[in-house]
């Protein structure tokens, strides 16, 4: 069947997704997803199947039918919600990367299947070893995080400290024996840390051997480690020409240490430099992840960033915490949130000059994000029952860093709030 291109425009439909289409996710426990924004609506095991066998399979057809049917998917709401308050959402970036191949879309058979598979973009999580472990992710995508529960709290990784695909020779030799890397045209690493993991310079070399030198390599890095077996990255980097990193970075110091254990602000500017001298075509963004952990620290840290740092006001991006639901902004009590606004009033006209369109941009998000729900208790008590669990396993102290919140922790204390499950 002759599908009309439009059919999937964005614009047009409300829940097609160019994803499912043009690529696969494959977390580190084997799982496939449609992309790694939705990770609760698996389309197939890796373990089980190829991933020949999990493109053509029920659910993936299910899934591009019922979205083109204009079927919204579970998982995939943090894409509809971006697109709700005009932000440009993943789904649409997907329709940026396949448009120009409008035969891929046109040629969809009726019950979703597709006679050939055109792996565009690739996602594949080979582990979860990592570095760090910060908390505003979870034991399932850092390794180290996941020693620390394992031995806490065995049963929360079902004695599972690491996590391997155990199928990383599978997935090379699969991409390899099936011609993956004529189509290949984008290669998200992401983690776990990629910089860390010999998966991510196994597949460079691959992609070298197979001149694909001019792609796009995105990462997403926490930056704290920049040689793998004493090798420079930019031995690997200097070969392609368009690399582009989202380095994650969420406060400066102790704050930045707290929020991602294992995170060195000064290792951060020496790596910034480094890789400007030895690989000055990398392209690096700075990545924020906002919770109510640095929410009060965000003009310090953007300052740092802009001024100290130089990084272009244009390439810095934020998301929000949406899980653990416990650090989402959105449940403090609205006395801090006015808190916060007086302190947005006094700092944002630093940053009404057009060339900080993009600063001012960020914080008013954060404005209407911040207000756009009403606090959730049940949630607040969970930042208050993980922050001391963690406080106490590392020997750490909110207050000590965070004094903003040495009211907010009093007060629980001595009234409490209802208990919760997380
Ligand atoms: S709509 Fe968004 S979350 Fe869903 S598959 Fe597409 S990109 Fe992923």
């Amino acid at each position: 069947m002759k599908h009309n291109i439009e059919k999937f425009n964005p614009k047009n439909n409300k829940t097609v997704c160019g994803a499912s289409w043009c690529h696969l996710h494959l977390f580190a426990d084997n799982k496939a997803y449609p992309c790694c924004m939705n990770v609760t609506t698996p389309m197939g095991d890796y373990k089980e199947n190829t991933l020949k066998e999990i493109w053509n399979n029920d659910t993936m057809k299910k899934f591009r039918v019922d979205t083109l049917n204009g079927i919204p998917q579970t998982g995939c709401e943090p894409c509809y919600e971006a697109e709700k308050t005009g932000q440009y959402s993943y789904r649409e970036s997907f329709w940026d990367k396949i448009k120009n191949n409008p035969e891929i879309l046109e040629n969809t058979n009726e019950d979703g299947s597709l006679d050939e598979m055109h792996l565009l973009y690739w996602d594949f999580r080979f582990s979860n070893v990592c570095d760090l472990k910060c908390r505003t992710c979870d034991p399932a995508h850092s390794s180290t995080w996941g020693e620390e529960m394992s031995r806490v709290n065995p049963a929360g990784m079902n004695g599972l400290p690491i996590l391997r695909q155990g199928t990383s020779a599978k997935i090379l030799a699969e991409l390899e024996n099936d011609g993956h890397y004529d189509n290949v045209n984008e290669v998200y690493f992401a983690g776990g840390e990629p910089l860390v993991a010999k998966e991510h310079y196994i597949l460079l070399e691959k992609l070298d051997e197979y001149k694909k030198n001019n792609i796009v390599l995105w990462y997403n890095t926490n930056f704290m480690n920049l040689y793998f077996k004493k090798v420079p990255v930019w031995k690997w980097w200097n070969k392609f020409t368009d690399i582009r990193l989202q380095v994650s970075i969420d406060g400066i110091g102790d704050r930045g240490s707290y929020i991602r254990k294992g995170f060195d602000s000064n290792k951060f500017e020496t790596n910034l430099k480094e890789v400007r001298e030895n690989a000055p075509h990398v392209k690096m963004a700075a990545s924020v992840t906002i919770s109510l952990l640095n929410l009060f620290h965000l003009f310090d840290l953007f300052d740092v960033l802009l001024n100290k740092y130089e990084i272009e006001p244009s390439l810095i991006n934020i998301n929000f915490v949406f899980w653990p639901q416990y650090y989402s902004i959105q449940n403090l009590p609205n006395e801090i949130k006015e808190k916060w606004l007086v302190k947005y009033n006094n700092e944002i006209d630093k940053y009404k000059n057009e060339k900080y369109a993009n600063i001012n941009s960020i914080f008013e998000q954060i404005k209407t994000h911040l207000f756009q729900n009403e606090p959730n208790l049940n949630h607040l008590n969970g930042f208050k029952e993980y922050t001391k669990l963690y406080d106490s396993i590392r020997n750490e102290s909110i207050v000590d860093v965070f004094p903003e919140y040495a009211e907010l922790f009093d007060k629980f204390e001595k009234k409490g709030f209802p208990r919760t499950t997380i």
